[in-house]
């Protein structure tokens, strides 16, 4: 019998379908794993824009939470857009118990097209509470400068502020450095003591809707298959490279990494 590995993404929908819960599943199947997945809201978007935002009910994220993991062995965990700071607690009082040892937090902020995905009050309880349970955050350039307080436009600059972001308790820091000035497409890990250097291909195109969530989702599902963090990163790096070059130029805007390349 061929037995997935089950991991499991609480993220936000994106009726575009190219970030967020849908993106998520569409990586972590390209990724050889079963998704489940916890909705925490629901986004009305395109590739163009995100026109309305509606944060579910905490007592329906909490049932979600309890029906998947009364049933399924989790292998490994992903939050995505967690919209609040009533959201955040509802997922660190369930997820607590469950002592998942791969969590990937993708410290989800800001669209593309400039919609708050977190409310600016809910990012203490973000750092406080669900980092310290976290084996990997995965900001982008513009959220470890939020979470750090630094400028970031070098290397040297995100070295900074990575450690900066591993003082609030995560095992591993990821600063995805798509939008790196100085060296675009180069990734850099921190695991507390040692930097890793991710150097890959910048693929000049402007489809990138829903290339973090795809990343960190792929790393989700490659720690799941039993990868180490730094070759989790290396497969999902390949991976989204992989996506972002054959990326869909549909819709008006921003078209969707594709996943099934
Ligand atoms: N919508 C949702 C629900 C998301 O979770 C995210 C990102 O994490 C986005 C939109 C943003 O996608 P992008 O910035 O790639 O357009």
């Amino acid at each position: 019998m061929n037995v997935l590995k089950q991991v499991l993404t609480i993220a936000g929908s994106d009726s575009g379908g190219g970030a967020g819960i849908q993106g998520d599943i569409k990586a972590m199947s390209a990724n050889g794993v079963f998704a489940l997945s916890v909705i925490t809201a629901v986004t009305a978007q395109n590739t163009e824009e995100v026109t309305d935002v509606f944060e579910l009910p905490v007592s329906i994220i909490a049932a979600q939470l309890d029906a998947v993991f009364d049933d399924f062995e989790i292998a490994a965990v992903k939050t995505g857009m967690l919209s609040s700071a009533a959201v955040i607690s509802t997922v660190v009082r369930l997820l607590k118990p469950q002592q998942v040892g791969q969590l990937v937090v993708d410290p989800v902020m800001i669209s593309k097209s400039g919609q708050a995905l977190l409310k600016p009050e809910a990012v203490e309880a973000l750092t406080k509470d669900l980092f310290p349970l976290a084996l990997l955050v995965t900001p982008n350039v513009h959220e470890a400068q939020q979470l750090s307080g630094i400028e970031i436009k070098t290397l040297a600059d995100a070295r900074r502020a990575a450690k900066v972001i591993a003082q609030f308790g995560c095992h591993h820091v990821l600063i995805k450095g798509g939008h790196l000035i100085a060296e675009r497409g180069t990734d850099l890990l921190y695991d507390g003591r040692f930097f890793q250097i991710y150097k890959g291909e910048f693929i000049d195109t402007t489809h990138t809707h829903g290339t973090g969530c795809t990343f960190a989702s792929a790393i989700t599902a490659q720690l799941a298959r039993g990868k180490s963090v730094p070759d989790a990163v290396q497969a999902a790096k390949t991976y989204v490279t992989e996506a972002i070059r054959h990326s869909l130029a549909i819709g008006h805007g921003k078209g969707p990494t594709n996943h099934f390349y």
